[in-house]
């Protein structure tokens, strides 16, 4: 095919030519199979059906699009959070590129992660010799202060056990003694990267607490720690921190990868940067409570705070939209005897402002909405605090217990009585949720585009638009940089729905003469 040195096409143009769109034809008609485009239109219409969405619930054995990724990829954020930590996986090469390629194209950015590629013989045969050669030479060249290990699906499969490879490395040479090589295991045929997330961090506080606990006195360093979860917005570190130090309250961040994840362009590559020290996850037990901001994506970790920390762990809520936000900072005043500052008082009123002032255009508002568990808990409270109306909810990976506290949230408020939850569902599931009862947006992460796409398929008045919010968000730009969490998240999120409700308005009233109703300059 021609290209012109001189003026090198994209796939985007380059495809709308006539000898490419002419190529794709023939190779459609000579190579592809393709059943008629009449049955294919029959199909599709067939999977907008209720008769449909019928049989895709009874789906068991397959998952289409799965709302969720796998442990060892959560296990890599947390690691990532620690000061000069290399996280390394035990398993396949290809786990980690993926891993790697998931976040680089989140964030836009180089992400640091090593694997002890096993292959076919470690396969059969166990991948300690792996682990041997792995540690050794991820210590070596990448130098890092600590290596967090996680675990793929074929190490678990074969049941690697990582407690004793590790030890054993260290009998062996491979790895000083007093070397700091915290693990977790993470077979992804359960949980998510959520549970990968909490099992990566449980394992690396239980490394520097656990057997070290004779010295430490819960609340003697007068600090409270924050424990934020799998959280991938990056303005939800810096809001929290903000809030905090406004409050003037003393804190540790426990994994925090705000300045690796998002390091300058100055000519200087930053394989490590910020993050949490092995001295502050050391003194984490001194601390006079822990807060665990995604409460129900950090089970494992709760249990080592009470049981081994003695901290109460104290119950909150994802601190998202206004009551949330409102009980978070009420904590933190309890815990610390510390006043909330006018500023926040400030803060706060700035957002009830808003939200009255954008009330008419959200109220009734339907919305479909997926990802993880509190986000998705928090971004419905919110939801519900605008007087908008959540119509499907949808979260793979979460339990019964869940459930019933999300039905309990809806059922609290006007606008959730006609909402259904689901778990366990994928976005093939969603697919045929919009299809058959069709809400105004959804809010979602990337994947929803394509469920965008097929609604429109169907036909302009099906579309349902998608709204940006969650992970990962591969086809817009640094959107991760935004806040979710606290007053400002609100605002933003806020700001958010209520513009594409308005972007949306625009567009379905712009026909001349036709659909253009009102003196539209002023909304
Ligand atoms: S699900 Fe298993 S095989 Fe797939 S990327 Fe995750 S760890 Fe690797």
């Amino acid at each position: 095919m021609s290209q012109d040195v001189e003026a090198i096409k994209a796939s985007y143009p380059l495809f709308r030519s006539d000898e490419y769109k002419d190529n794709l034809a023939r190779k459609k008609e000579m190579y592809e199979e393709c059943h008629p485009q009449e049955k294919i239109d029959e199909i599709f219409e067939w999977t907008t059906t209720e008769e449909y969405k019928e049989l895709n619930f009874k789906r068991k054995s397959l998952t289409i699009n799965p709302a969720k990724a796998c442990q060892p990829l959560g296990a890599v954020l947390c690691a990532l959070g620690f000061e000069k930590t290399m996280p390394y996986v035990h398993g396949s090469q290809g786990c980690v590129a993926y891993f790697r390629s998931y976040f680089n194209r989140h964030f836009k950015e180089p992400i640091a992660c090593v694997s002890d590629s096993m292959t076919e013989d470690a396969a059969v045969f166990g991948g300690q010799k792996n682990m041997y050669d792995g540690l050794e030479n991820c210590k070596k060249i990448y130098k890092p202060e600590m290596i967090a290990v996680s675990t793929t699906c074929m190490a678990e499969v074969i049941g690697d056990d990582l407690n004793a490879f590790i030890g054993n490395s260290r009998k062996e040479g491979h790895i000083p003694d007093d070397y700091p090589v915290p693990f977790a295991h993470t077979p992804s045929f359960v949980g998510s990267h959520t549970t990968g997330w909490d099992n990566m961090f449980e394992g690396i506080a239980r490394y520097f607490t656990l057997n070290y606990m004779d010295d430490k006195e819960v609340g003697s360093n007068g600090k409270i720690n924050i424990v934020p979860g799998f959280e991938t917005y990056l303005g939800n570190f810096r809001v929290i921190q903000r809030m905090l130090k406004e409050m003037d309250v003393d804190y540790t961040f426990l994994s925090d990868p705000t300045e690796v994840l998002d390091t300058p362009a100055d000519g200087k590559f930053r394989m490590y940067a910020g993050g949490t020290t092995q001295d502050e996850v050391r003194d984490a037990p001194n601390a006079i409570d822990t807060l665990l901001l995604q409460p129900w994506q950090s089970m494992k970790t709760r249990k080592l705070v009470k049981g081994t920390w003695n901290q109460p762990a104290s119950d909150i809520k994802i601190p998202m939209g206004l009551e949330w936000t409102d009980n978070f900072l009420m904590k933190i005043s309890e815990l610390t005897g510390k006043p909330i500052p006018a500023s926040l008082e400030l803060e706060r009123g700035r957002l009830v402002d808003m939200i009255t002032d954008s009330h008419a255009w959200l109220h009734g508002k339907k919305f479909a909405l997926w990802g993880d568990a509190d986000y998705v808990m928090g971004m419905t409270k919110f939801l519900l605090e605008l007087g908008a109306e959540p119509t499907h909810i949808l979260c793979n990976h979460a339990n019964k217990r869940w459930k019933k506290a999300m039905q309990q949230i809806l059922s609290d408020s006007p606008y959730g009585m006609d909402c259904e939850v689901h778990t366990g569902k994928d976005l093939w599931h969603m697919r045929s949720l919009v299809f058959t009862n069709k809400p105004d947006f959804m809010i979602g992460n990337s994947y929803g585009k394509f469920i965008q796409r097929d609604t429109l398929s169907k036909g302009k008045e099906f579309e349902v638009p998608l709204i940006r919010i969650g992970f990962p968000i591969f086809d817009r730009h640094h959107l991760h940089r935004d806040t979710t969490l606290g007053y400002e998240g609100a605002i933003y999120i806020l700001k958010t729905l209520v513009n594409e409700v308005l972007a949306r308005l625009d567009e379905e009233t712009r026909g001349m003469g036709t659909t253009d109703y009102n003196y539209d300059l002023i909304r």
